[in-house]
């Protein structure tokens, strides 16, 4: 079995398909590599052997691998000229975690490998530059010592023993930056250093490069297993087996001087889409320093940096002399790079994401990636891309991540609101959205409010969890390019990087902005499209969407062969829903109608009547208003399906619990509080979500099927006068045997019959169910008989299935899912497994029956990509779904079908 990759000197065994052994980046490399980049030369340990240190340990890996390591080392040196140990010229390497998907800073990586007392010698000789030696070295021990020899601190409050010395040392010299460092400073702290180890580990810090090499490849496997790639495994939900590769590569140095640098730069801008060449470097720096954004970073181009000294306030002649772009700084080296970043997107026919460095005046790159990016972004450079011929409509469609859409369609800032807003500062507009909350100033805080907004000097990969939850994202420092900005672009999350006027006190929990100060638990508000810091809470309004947009959702529908209809329950809903392309409505809960305040008098009063008579006393002041609402959504919809839904309320919600709202509907009935009290503890349920609700109130109580039907079909009938059509689809919830379906069939159909002879005409109507009982669904031919559609009500449906109650899940449900009894929650994706089966099984006996049975689905899941698929696969005629995730079902039924 191959277990090492080589790659680099423009040849290599692997290549961009070999991701799942070679990791992510390894494939890329030896991609790269193979097409002429300047990759710096290394080679790639495979996946397979991080699964089989996990079942085997180090002992037999290292065994296993031995020869192997050993050859493509030497290669190494020889493609370098320099040697591993070496006191004349070593050989020094990097070692890196890559996983078959990009991790961003989930995992560890050794820089500057190889070094020894004697090695650093050779590096003064070979470099001529003692200063940058012994920093190197210091800088190794140090990472080593953290990601091999776990001398990491493990919690925010301890303290790390090397930042430590280094304070300490700072101190003794009254010096404040780490450049004041003189090269016997360095020197020192290499066997300070040195001394820390053997104190808290028990060992010599190893010198043998060989015995550094091992050390460090283990760490790599052993971190696949650590904390945060778990936390970051689990949220995307990628497999513990997949296992990491490690890449192990000659080191390349961007500080060896002002003609050295590091940068990562982008083939088009990740925030909007834009076809323009960006990105960020230092001179004299190593890669970290870039994206730990502890120095600010500069602009590739010229055009970048003339809109970075816009924003930064910065004039055109301070840019020019103390912040010019590479591309006027190093226009040969910029040229170079340009037409790399070109080669490489024409390759990978999508945008990169790259990292390189200048090593003395020459350049390396030293990876690329399809890059992270903005819903936006994705969207625009899909269509561009497609424009451009690199990619046809159906790639453009797969490029397209459905979720990720979500980000385009939620609110932004209200302009007018924004008028009057008062900015307090201005940082970089890292990841585009509007975000309000209150300040919470540590990520495991970011739960403290239900709106929180994360604000720190800067982030780092342990703030994720945090960053997720939060609902934007600030820091003090970082550029574009910082872990804060790439992460929340990632999530799709707001984010305002490097506003260097914020001075961030996290002792006493409070932020400072031109002698303002603001504390945990104000309202703030981001605008991470420009950068803006706005003080207090600011309204938010519907987003416009672009042209790019508009292309994307038409190409959808072009392959798409499913339906996509809405769940909507007022005409306001159902607007909003047909602006998305919805093609009809796949649920009204007319039970929503009745939330509003006046009007849950009137169904108070219905649910608390003793009698019949009072029941329809109580059904007369909710028909008119039923109607209205029915009249609007179809006028709404224009002809298009709607299927409304019977009642199917959870009684307990209607009735008051408090005593001064008990009081008050007693009085409206004219009746005692006791009676009322009496009433509510009658209508108590053990568990309510099973208990008198869906048809078994219509059938116990069938007056209120009647007074439904009625104005259902009043409302068509009203509209069709007005010459609007309505196509009402009436719709049984909660049925489990075929008589309680005909039971409520019976009663609508003799109230329809009766309004058309009241009003001396008629309109055509559906009667057709949900399912959403295990039992209608084994029933389903029975059921079909009778009912004109199904609709799958996967909510129920997977409560039932599970026999996990819909309002207490949330107890054990997240438990479960960290414990990984179940990958994600089946209330959001839908159980293909179990419930899928039971969907599949009634459509096929119910279509045996009727084979042009019509079958939709509306419970959440029908705007949940993975379940829309399989929908597609069941053969639905439709999926319903929230009216924000109609374009989210529209792409994922194309992709489906594609
Ligand atoms: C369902 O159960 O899936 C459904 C759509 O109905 P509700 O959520 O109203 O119970
Ligand atoms: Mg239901």
């Amino acid at each position: 079995k191959k277990r090492v990759y080589l790659f680099g000197d423009k040849k290599a065994d692997g290549n961009s398909t070999m991701k799942n052994l070679l990791g992510g980046k390894g494939a890329n490399l030896a991609e790269m590599s193979a097409i002429g980049i300047p990759v710096p030369p290394g080679f790639t340990i495979t996946t397979e052997v991080c699964t089989e240190y996990n079942a085997l340990g180090k002992d037999s890996v290292i065994n296993a691998l031995k020869e192997d390591v050993q050859a493509a080392i030497e290669s190494l040196e020889q493609t370098m000229g320099t040697k591993f140990g070496d006191a004349e010229n070593p050989l020094l390497i990097s070692v890196r975690s890559g996983a078959r998907v990009s991790m961003p800073g989930m995992m560890d990586t050794v820089l500057n490998l190889g070094l020894n007392d004697k090695a650093v010698l050779g590096l003064v000789k070979r470099t001529k530059n003692e200063r940058f030696a012994w920093d190197s070295y210091r800088r190794f021990i140090q990472m080593y010592g953290g990601v091999v020899l776990g001398m990491k601190p493990k919690t925010k409050q301890d303290i790390d023993p090397f930042e430590e010395i280094m304070e300490h040392l700072k101190d003794k010299r009254n010096i404040e930056l780490d450049t004041e460092f003189t090269v016997q400073d360095l020197r020192d702290l290499v066997y300070d250093f040195k001394d820390a180890v053997k104190k808290q580990t028990g060992h010599d810090f190893p010198t043998d490069p060989w015995d550094q090499l091992w050390g460090a490849v283990m760490a790599v496997f052993n971190s696949w297993n650590g904390d945060r790639a778990v936390y970051y495994r689990n949220m995307h939900g990628y497999p513990a087996d997949w296992g990491t590769a490690v890449n192990v590569q000659a080191m390349v140095f961007g500080n060896m001087g002002t003609n050295s640098g590091t940068g990562v730069c982008f083939t088009r801008d990740a925030g909007t889409g834009e076809n323009v060449f960006n990105g960020e470097y230092l001179i004299d720096a190593q890669g970290e320093d870039v994206v730990a954004g502890v120095r600010t970073p500069q602009q590739i181009t010229k055009l970048g940096s003339k809109r970075w000294a816009e924003l930064a306030k910065v004039e055109e002649a301070d840019r020019a002399e103390n912040y010019p772009s590479l591309e006027e700084l190093m226009p040969k080296i910029y040229k170079e790079l340009n037409g790399y970043q070109e080669k490489l997107e024409k390759h990978y026919r999508d945008m990169q994401d790259m990292e390189f460095t200048i090593q003395d005046g020459k350049l390396w790159i030293l990876q690329t990636r399809n890059g992270k990016r903005t819903g936006a972004a994705m969207v625009k450079i899909a269509v561009d891309l497609l424009k451009e011929g690199l990619i046809n409509e159906k790639e453009a469609i797969l490029r397209i991540e459905p979720n990720k859409l979500d980000e385009l369609l939620h609110p932004v800032f209200d302009p007018k609101a924004l008028k009057s807003a008062h900015v307090i500062a201005q940082g970089l507009p890292a990841s585009p959205g509007a975000a309000t909350g209150k300040i919470v100033f540590f990520a495991d805080e970011a739960s403290k409010f239900m709106h929180s907004i994360l604000v720190r000097i800067e982030t780092s990969p342990e703030d994720l969890e945090g960053m997720n939850i939060a609902k934007g994202i600030l820091t003090a420092r970082g550029g574009m390019t910082s872990h804060a900005a790439v992460v929340a672009r990632g999530m799709g999350k707001c984010c305002v990087s490097g506003a260097g006027a914020l001075k961030i006190d996290y002792k006493s929990r409070t932020l400072k902005v031109d002698g303002q100060v603001y504390h945990e638990g104000d309202w703030i508000s981001l605008n991470g499209s420009t950068g803006n810091i706005i003080e207090g809470k600011v309204a938010t309004i519907e987003p416009e969407l672009s042209g790019e947009f508009a292309e994307i959702m038409k190409l959808s529908d072009k392959f798409r062969t499913m339906e996509v209809r809405t769940n909507a329950d007022s005409p306001k809903d159902a607007k909003v829903a047909r602006s998305f392309g919805a093609q009809g409505i796949g649920l009204t809960r007319t039970e929503h109608m009745f939330f509003e305040v006046d009007r849950i008098k009137a169904m108070r009063e219905m649910i608390l009547a003793d009698t019949v008579n009072g029941r329809k006393r109580a059904l007369k002041h909710l028909l008119p208003m039923q109607r209205e609402d029915f009249e609007g959504i179809f006028e709404a919809m224009q002809g298009l399906p709607v299927t409304v839904r019977l009642l199917d309320p959870p009684l307990h919600e209607f009735v008051p619990h408090q005593l001064s709202l008990q009081k008050e509907l007693a009085e409206e009935m004219h009746i005692s509080v006791d009676a009322v009290k009496s009433k509510v503890a009658e209508l108590a349920e053990f568990n309510p979500m099973l208990g008198h609700r869906g048809c078994r109130l219509g059938n116990t109580y069938p007056e209120i099927t009647e007074m439904q039907a009625r104005a259902i079909i009043e409302a068509a009938l009203n509209l069709k006068a007005k010459g609007i059509e309505a196509k009402p689809e009436i719709m049984v919830p909660l049925i489990g045997t075929m008589d309680e379906f005909i039971m409520q069939e019976n009663i609508i159909r003799e109230t329809a019959n009766k309004v058309f002879k009241e009003k001396n005409d008629t309109i055509h109507y559906l009667v057709g169910t949900m399912i959403e009982i295990p039992r209608a669904a084994l029933t389903a031919d029975k059921i079909a008989q009778h009912a004109e559609f199904f609709s799958f009500g996967t909510n129920d449906l997977t409560q039932m299935a599970f026999g996990y109650s819909r309002d207490d899940a949330g107890k054990f449900l997240p438990i479960y899912i960290e414990k990984g009894i179940l990958k994600v929650d089946p209330f959001e994706v839908l159980d293909q497994e179990g419930v899928g089966q039971l969907v599949e099984m009634a459509t096929e006996r119910g279509r045996n029956v009727k084979p042009d049975l019509k079958v939709g689905i509306c419970g959440e899941h029908g705007g949940e990509p993975s379940s829309v698929e399989f929908c597609y696969r069941t053969g639905m005629n439709y999926v319903s779904c929230s009216p924000y995730r109609v374009p989210i079902a529209r792409l994922a039924a194309a992709q489906a079908a594609i």
